[in-house]
């Protein structure tokens, strides 16, 4: 155990701490209560999921989406997800001091929602990212949340911004800088996931690589796979090379969170889900990624309340992007992968 774990640990420890592994090579200490919520929110999650399983349905756990309190329309949202098999959403709060309202939905609706840290998608995040990490630091002591949300290190203005002429959210953080060595190392100690929004550009990936082998056991999801806004800019993203990383770095996730087939990013006029071919289906060469490597691609939504009308549509191409899998990946990526990374156990019927 190195000394920075130990502190952390010991900065941790609460009364009648009990040890709980949380994933490979990953321990965080937790107060008895603190196991005890933990095993109520699993075993309600896993209930919705064998109802949806019982109906000869793909659940799908939705494992990338941010949740505006008093934006976010929950009921509509939880229609949507009985509607559609959705069995949970793992909702990263924005806009907000703290955490707080993730878990307060959860306490509304245990079976439906998974408490996230906030998603680091608004100023807070990128103002002061060590602080924004001190404050998930806490929270992950609680032993109360089970993914950290989506933090931008290099994101582009979204296409709805772009609409409104707004480039507040051309950001960049460097992920090599101390708050994303903090993040990794955060992951590292305590097991619990979290997700990158990294614009895909060649002159960015060296930095990633070098966090992801400096951090092995760092849980990272890369969201939206294979969107690429500027390809003169990321020549290197390929198939091959994607496979080289999942092949060199074991923590190394993707989730599937991509717009449409037909999407054009306005500001470059790129194609930029390059997931799809011309058919409106994956393309071969993906497809082949993912059912050589399975283990390591996550449904989304990537749902955020300007889109909210978009939900079932968008969850319906998301469903069917799955079912081009066979059906071993087809569950796995639907559920048993962020059932792993959420909980820290495989998946077990
Ligand atoms: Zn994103």
């Amino acid at each position: 155990m190195r000394t920075s774990r130990r502190n952390l640990l010991s900065a941790l420890a609460v009364t009648a701490t009990v040890v709980a592994v949380l994933g490979p090579g990953a321990v965080l200490a937790q107060s008895a209560p603190a196991s005890a919520f933990r095993d109520t929110a699993i075993a309600g999650w896993k209930r919705r999921i064998h109802a949806i399983l019982d109906r000869n349905r793909l659940p799908i756990i939705d494992m990338q989406a941010t949740y505006i309190p008093g934006t976010t329309n929950v009921r509509l949202m939880v229609g949507f997800m009985d509607e559609l098999d959705i069995a949970q959403i793992a909702f990263a709060a924005a806009n907000v001091p703290t955490s707080a309202p993730s878990l307060d939905l959860y306490r509304v609706h245990p079976d439906y929602f998974i408490p996230a840290t906030n998603s680091g998608e608004y100023p807070r995040w990128w103002n002061n990212p060590q602080n924004f990490l001190t404050g998930v630091t806490a929270e992950l002591k609680t032993g109360q949340f089970f993914l950290m949300g989506e933090h931008e290190f290099r994101h582009y203005p979204s296409p709805e911004q772009v609409a409104a002429g707004q480039t507040l959210r051309d950001i960049t953080v460097p992920i090599d800088g101390s708050a994303g060595q903090a993040l990794f190392q955060l992951s590292t100690d305590t097991g619990v996931s979290f997700q990158i929004h990294y614009e895909i550009e060649d002159r960015l990936l060296p930095a990633l690589e070098a966090m992801l082998e400096r951090y092995p056991k760092a849980n990272v999801i890369w969201c939206h796979l294979a969107m690429i806004r500027y390809p003169d800019r990321g020549s290197r993203y390929t198939p091959t090379y994607i496979t080289s990383l999942i092949e060199r770095f074991p923590g190394l996730h993707f989730d599937l969170a991509v717009p449409p087939p037909g999407s054009v990013y306005t500001p470059s006029g790129a194609r930029d889900s390059t997931l799809y071919g011309g058919d409106g289906k994956m393309k071969p060469e993906w497809r082949a990624i993912i059912e050589a490597h399975p283990d390591r691609f996550l449904a989304a939504s990537d749902y955020r309340p300007p889109v909210e009308p978009q939900y079932k549509m968008n969850m319906q191409r998301q469903r069917r992007l799955v079912e081009e899998l066979s059906p071993t990946a087809q569950h796995l990526v639907a559920y048993r992968n962020a059932w792993r990374l959420i909980t820290g156990t495989q998946w077990s019927d």
